[in-house]
């Protein structure tokens, strides 16, 4: 059996007196690509937080290739990349601008081509001189898309990715996951949207109360099914 890329055993998350994750054991292979659904509360964003290594587990550990998160090397965060529903972008500066910032952060090679691959993709390339704070909510979220995955990373991370979006940059987004999964990234994304996230999942989970209640493979379960099961969860 190859080992997991991570692997949570028994991870708990404590905010002061909110026990936020309790006792969540997974792991996840090269290439999945997860989609995790759940209520509001139901500690999503933190099991996110504690995959990309932004807040640390109360109790627990976290395993990346077998080795323990506190023995990771610096740099270790730029196999990640990460959409959020805050964009990490500065508004008085333009896209561009932006992106060759992280781009530098990240020493990322050839910087102009790679961005111009990228925002050629989410079809922002035009307005790549225009300051961001003029772009609407669907551009904002298609260059924060751009930003997250300039440097090429390993796992993208993403957290309600769809919310806010029109038809175009959802169908966008679509694409450039579908491209992601075919690179064999490997891809956890929080979602409300069922149809968007059983459609493009190779794995399906389901968080409620902190605690990871189901956990299927897609070819396992079919929507109807997967649907009834998470009204079941979560009521
Ligand atoms: P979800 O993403 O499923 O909506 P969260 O992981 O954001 O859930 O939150 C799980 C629980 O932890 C909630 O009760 C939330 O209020 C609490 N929580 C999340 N982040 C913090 C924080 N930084 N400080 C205090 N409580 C938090």
């Amino acid at each position: 059996m190859p080992e997991s890329l991570v692997e949570f055993q028994n991870v708990h998350k404590k905010y002061g007196h909110i026990h936020a994750l309790k006792g969540v054991s997974v792991s996840f292979n090269k290439g999945e690509f997860v989609s995790i659904f759940g209520p509001n509360g139901a500690g999503k964003s933190t099991f996110l937080k504690l995959l990309c290594t932004m807040t640390a587990p109360s109790n627990g550990k976290i395993l990346y290739e077998g080795v323990p998160l506190n023995k990771l090397k610096d740099g270790f965060r730029s196999k990640f990349g990460v959409i959020s529903p805050q964009p990490f972008l500065y508004s008085e500066l333009t896209a561009m601008e932006n992106l060759r910032f992280y781009a530098r952060m990240y020493n990322v090679q050839d910087i102009d081509d790679r961005i111009k691959t990228l925002m050629d993709k989410v079809e922002l390339y035009k307005r790549r001189n225009d300051k961001v704070r003029g772009y609407s909510r669907g551009m904002l979220q298609r260059l924060s898309i751009t930003r997250a995955l300039l440097h090429d990373p390993d796992i993208v991370v993403l957290d309600e990715p769809y919310t806010g979006l029109d038809t175009h940059a959802s169908d966008i987004l679509t694409r450039i996951l579908t491209e992601l999964f075919d690179e064999q990234k490997t891809i956890l994304m929080v979602t409300h949207n069922m149809k968007q996230g059983y459609d493009a999942a190779s794995r399906l989970a389901i968080i409620n109360g902190g605690k990871l209640v189901l956990d299927v493979q897609k070819k396992d379960i079919s929507i109807a099914a997967f649907e009834h099961q998470y009204t079941e969860a979560v009521s």
